[in-house]
């Protein structure tokens, strides 16, 4: 007997979407989740959105999901507030402002609506940036965030029940069938259900998922942090996003206040087999002390920042919330997307690489559209998870790292 369609291991945003693509599809899916609906990397993402990116495929993936986020009513049927604020790329050294001159002329090549900033404009459109002026600027105005990210797994779960999407919470898939050549479903805490199609989307659980089947995803979890200040007058709400890459450092408005995250270079990988049954993304340890080097390298440009977190007593602002939680990193900084090898019927949707939730919107599309035979709208062939092989852990942890601290300078493809 089929009870789905398809069963999606996961409802963060990126098994969410797949399964909202494949109800669109008139497929019936079932997604299942271990704790609740965007509680783990999802709701903790910062809610942006970048259409400039190393490659073509992830241009087209990422503008392609703005496209999506802003007609979200149109297509899915339910509301999704957008912020359209552009954003500015910022490098202060002459290596980052060459590294921002090819970004900017490759992803011309794409598409990318994207130019030099005129003098003067960086301080006129980002009231909490203070320049000296030598700084050189991107303006990208296609670029634009969700203010909290839990509002686009509401988007995808109200539209997705409209079109027969079914949620199970609080029930763990434990067991991947295969009992013969290929996937007839899973067992999960509380039942068994069967489907011909299984999608791996369990984010830094995506290795565990895999491996119930018998099947190899190779995705590293690697830390990473932000913090929300207090409100500040220094932060005007109609700011743009502004990514200052030669700190690795990103920054938006939010509640008022100031929005910051960074890449640092030598971050925390965290591999949850490693950790006990229950651990969650509430576990993984917070340390402020990165978000402290963060600030002060940005100090003099972005005061309000500082203020926040390296102040010596004279605080301004206080930070407001401070939170974490994992990147799926890959070897090579690309999403793996497609069917896992040797296992027929299971399919994957991770290594989110810091660019899963905005980039979901499209992949979930492309995905579902791949797996039922209908039009993904891209090939996803160069995402899926064979491109790899065989990858031993120490390997795969020292790559996944090495793309997590080259996030805004990344190898050419
Ligand atoms: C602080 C922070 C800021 C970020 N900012 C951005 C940003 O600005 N833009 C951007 O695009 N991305 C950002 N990201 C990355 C983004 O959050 C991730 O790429 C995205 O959320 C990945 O979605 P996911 O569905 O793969 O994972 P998750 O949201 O983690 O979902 C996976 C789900 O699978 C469930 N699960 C695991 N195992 C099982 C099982 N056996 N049975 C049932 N359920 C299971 C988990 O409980 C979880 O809910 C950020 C991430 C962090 C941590």
């Amino acid at each position: 007997m089929v009870d789905a369609d398809l069963v999606v291991i996961g409802a963060g945003a990126l098994g969410l979407s797949t399964a909202l693509n494949a109800a669109l599809l008139g497929r019936r899916p079932v997604v299942v989740e271990r704790h609740t609906a965007g509680s783990q990397a999802s709701g903790r993402a910062a809610g942006l959105f970048k259409s400039v990116q190393a490659d073509e495929l992830r241009t087209w993936l990422a503008r392609r999901s703005i496209e999506l986020a802003l007609t979200f009513g149109d297509w899915a049927g339910s509301e999704l507030a957008v912020t359209r604020s552009g954003s500015l790329l910022i490098a202060r050294t002459d290596q980052h402002k060459a590294y921002l001159q090819t970004e900017a002329r490759q992803s011309a090549l794409w598409g990318v609506d994207v130019r030099e900033a005129r003098q003067g404009e960086l301080s006129s459109q980002v009231s909490y940036f203070r320049g000296d002026g030598r700084e050189y600027a991107l303006c990208c105005p296609e670029d634009i965030y969700i203010e909290e990210p839990i509002s686009l797994i509401r988007a995808y779960l109200e539209a997705g029940r409209l079109h027969g999407l079914e949620l199970l919470e609080s029930e763990a898939v434990t067991g991947v069938i295969v009992p013969g050549d290929r996937v007839t479903g899973v067992e999960t805490t509380r039942r068994s259900i069967a489907a011909p199609v299984v999608v791996d989307a369990a984010g830094a659980w995506t290795r565990q998922a895999a491996e119930l089947a018998g099947g190899e995803v190779a995705v590293a979890p690697v830390r990473h942090q932000l913090l929300i200040t207090e409100p500040a007058d220094a932060v005007d709400p109609a700011d743009p996003i502004a990514r200052i890459v030669d700190a690795a450092v990103y920054l938006r408005p939010a509640r008022g206040g100031l929005m910051a995250g960074c890449f640092e270079a030598a971050p925390l990988p965290l591999d949850p087999r490693a950790q006990p049954p229950s651990f969650s993304t509430d576990d993984v340890p917070l340390d402020i002390a990165v978000l402290q080097v963060m600030a002060r390298q940005v100090a003099r440009e972005v005061p309000v920042l500082s203020d926040a977190v390296v102040s010596d007593g004279a605080v301004t602002t206080a930070v407001a919330e401070h939170r974490g939680g994992l990147f799926t990193m890959t070897p090579d900084g690309r999403f793996v997307t497609g069917p896992v090898p040797d296992v027929p019927g299971l399919w994957v949707a991770s290594g989110c690489n810091g660019s899963g939730f905005s980039s979901s919107l499209a992949l979930g599309e492309a995905l579902a559209g791949w797996i039922f035979g209908r039009d993904p709208h891209v090939d996803l062939g160069p995402l899926s998870p064979g491109r790899f092989g065989p990858v031993t852990d120490e390997a795969l942890v020292k790559a996944g790292v090495w793309q997590y601290a080259h996030y805004y300078d990344p190898a050419p493809s």
